[in-house]
């Protein structure tokens, strides 16, 4: 099926189920027609940062299918955008729960608002990859084995990577946002360290805090270019 590039409404594309999360809700990707996919790009593993899914479905819808060449999760956590929720529907981090050297049983806590005490807890999960988001998402890395992981998050404004890519430099040269080694504080059990120990290269979109019309203009060209193998040339 394709549409022409002025039709935004619907999204048309057809995506395969990759699972299931623990509330029922399929788990979804959007695959390259053909192209084998070399990168995976996510949004929404934190179900409150779901600007990151709008923004990956405004790229999709504005492409024609053949011009997909990375494989989309529009949203790695569809519970948690659903309720609005940084957890998914058991109020599991997901972001904590991965089968990591450093995974934690301990509470995670984060703070809802700036300046707010960092003092609502949630759980990292029972044991490491106990939520089927977790274990399914782990499933799909190891059949799809793609040769970069872009996910987004919101709202601290950098590029996460600690390899210093020359695709999240490039990223960096247009985002105006600050090129970091990490995020600054220790994430037990993320998606991005299970990535570094799979030796797969992860890059840690966190988009900014702008207002909507700001961050299109700015975010979706970007996105864009990730999603049409503009950025395939610079893969290792
Ligand atoms: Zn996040």
């Amino acid at each position: 099926m394709s549409h022409s590039p002025s039709e935004f409404g619907p999204l048309t594309y057809i995506s395969r189920g990759y699972g299931y999360s623990e509330k029922g809700s399929v788990l979804e990707i959007f695959e390259p027609l053909s192209d084998s996919p070399q990168i995976l790009i996510m949004g929404s593993i934190h179900g409150d940062e779901s600007l990151s899914t709008i923004l990956l479905s405004d790229c999709l819808r504005s492409i024609q299918d053949h011009e997909l060449k990375s494989s989309i999760i529009l949203a790695a956590n569809p519970d948690g955008v659903l309720a609005g929720t940084r957890c998914n529907s058991r109020g599991v981090d997901l972001n904590r729960n991965y089968p990591t050297d450093n995974w934690s049983p301990d509470p995670v806590y984060y703070r809802n608002r700036p300046g707010t005490p960092q003092n609502i807890a949630l759980s990292p999960g029972d044991v490491a990859a106990s939520e089927s988001e977790t274990k399914a998402l782990i499933k799909l890395i190891q059949d799809i084995k793609p040769k970069l992981i872009v996910s987004i998050h919101g709202f601290l404004g950098c590029i996460d990577d600690p390899d210093a890519s020359p695709i999240a430099k490039d990223i960096v040269l247009r985002s105006g946002l600050e090129l970091v080694p990490d995020v600054g504080y220790a994430t037990p059990g993320s998606f991005g360290s299970w990535c570094k120990e799979q030796a797969i290269p992860i890059i840690t979109y966190e988009l900014p805090s702008l207002d909507i019309t700001e961050m299109k203009r700015i975010h979706i060209p970007i996105l864009k270019d990730l999603i049409t193998g503009h950025y395939h040339k610079m893969l290792l």
